[in-house]
């Protein structure tokens, strides 16, 4: 696992200073830069590397310059780069083909775009266009992008104040909390909004009988169901959609992140029963181009030929056993499905991630005390029991240290 550094210190310094003087501000950047990927390892300009349990942000489900992916992509570049939806295109067929003979029940209308955001901004227009009403009801802790509609859904005040106003007519109300939600919904609720796993919010996990509760009472009151995974999707949490373990279909799915497998797209997808949207009523350049959509077909065949969904649920589940053994005072909680866990400890997240990353570990928070792993689905398990003894060790340095 070696790879040949980039720059000398002093060019790497001066990019890292370029990319300071005009960053918009709005990352908190960590102080290494990422040249290479490969399956579960990235290698940085140094030539360190790494096991990477952040996947991009839960996208290199199938891990990093998968070859089948590469090989996709690059014969599409020699072909066609873009093609708007108002024609027709070969590559955009196959992978909406592949991907509605994956989504539950009648999923079968698709709007393609290029992000989770804009994949929840479709949700809610399809969800006002189809009932003609406007009021919407999510989740406190629940994430759905930073953009002005999505914001209007993502819970947490830090990313919400300083934009209002946003949306009228949103209410949060807690997760598996049946008789606020059942108060919440009228009729004049368009939709309610959830995650079958809270991801940004710290790995919180939507009870099997709430989300069946949800579905009677969206039947009831003519709001519709979405379920936003653009997480817990593509074979994220032991099954292609999370819901797919939970018996339960909503109206409307949104998905993003891991489903091109590194190239930018996102997916509204919603039942055909409620027909589909009126001409010029969406739309969007970049969407359902075919370098997004050969990389999402390479995926979906990626994820059959390695079993990638069981492989997750298993190996995941020794994971969050093999956490769970390591009885650190520190750790508060572990939770999760597949390869989407949490690690909620009893002291703030950052010290842990910063430590980890020196001992050759990239890993994300999710809320203040949470640290999340989301690595390729299909991670060495040799790798995934180095990255329990690191974070072992970790938490036991830290500990120490702030007992003395
Ligand atoms: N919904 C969920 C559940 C997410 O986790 C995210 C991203 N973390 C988004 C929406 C927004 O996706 P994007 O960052 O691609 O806009």
């Amino acid at each position: 696992m070696t790879a040949q550094p980039i720059a000398t210190d002093h060019a790497l310094a001066e990019l890292m200073a370029v990319e300071m003087a005009h960053t918009s501000g709005a990352y908190t950047k960590r102080p290494i830069s990422l040249v290479r990927g490969a399956g579960s390892v990235l290698w940085d300009a140094d030539g360190n590397h790494y096991i990477d349990c952040i996947a991009g942000q839960g996208v290199a489900n199938v891990g990093h310059n998968h070859p089948a992916i590469t090989a996709a992509v690059q014969e599409q570049l020699t072909q066609l780069m873009i093609c708007n939806e108002a024609y027709f295109n070969e590559q955009r067929a196959r992978f909406l083909q592949s991907l509605t003979a994956r989504t539950p029940g009648d999923l079968n209308r698709v709007f393609l775009c290029n992000s989770g955001t804009e994949a929840v901004e479709g949700a809610i227009k399809v969800a006002r266009f189809f009932t003609g009403r406007s009021e919407m009801v999510a989740h406190q802790r629940g994430y759905h992008g930073r953009t002005m509609g999505s914001l209007s859904l993502t819970w947490n005040p830090k990313y919400r104040e300083r934009f209002q106003p946003l949306l009228d007519g949103v209410t949060h109300v807690p997760l598996n909390d049946l008789p606020a939600m059942t108060k919440a919904v009228t009729d004049r609720t368009a939709a309610v909004v959830v995650e079958i796993i809270q991801g940004e919010g710290g790995i919180w996990l939507a009870d099997r009988d709430y989300l069946h509760a949800l579905r009677r009472l969206c039947d009831d009151t003519g709001a519709l169901l979405v379920f936003d995974e653009v997480q817990t999707g593509i074979g994220r949490t032991g099954s292609f959609l999370a819901c797919d373990q939970m018996d339960v279909i909503p109206d409307i799915l949104t998905l993003g992140k891991a489903l091109a497998g590194g190239m930018p797209v996102g997916a509204t997808i919603w039942r055909d029963a409620l027909g589909t949207l009126a001409p010029a009523s969406h739309g969007s350049t970049f969407g359902g181009n075919p370098m997004a959509c050969v990389a999402g077909s390479a995926v979906m065949r990626v994820l059959d030929e390695e079993g990638l969904p069981d492989r997750a649920a298993r190996i995941g589940r020794q994971l969050l056993e093999d956490l769970k053994g390591l009885n650190s005072p520190s750790i508060r909680e572990v939770r999760g499905r597949g390869l989407m866990i949490g690690i909620d400890l009893r002291q703030r997240v950052g010290p842990v991630i910063k430590a980890l990353m020196g001992k050759g570990i990239l890993a994300s928070p999710a809320g203040t005390t949470v640290v999340r792993l989301l690595p390729p689905l299909n991670i060495p398990e040799e790798n995934l029991a180095l990255v329990v003894e690191r974070i072992g060790e970790v938490l036991h340095d830290l500990g120490r240290k702030s007992h003395a």
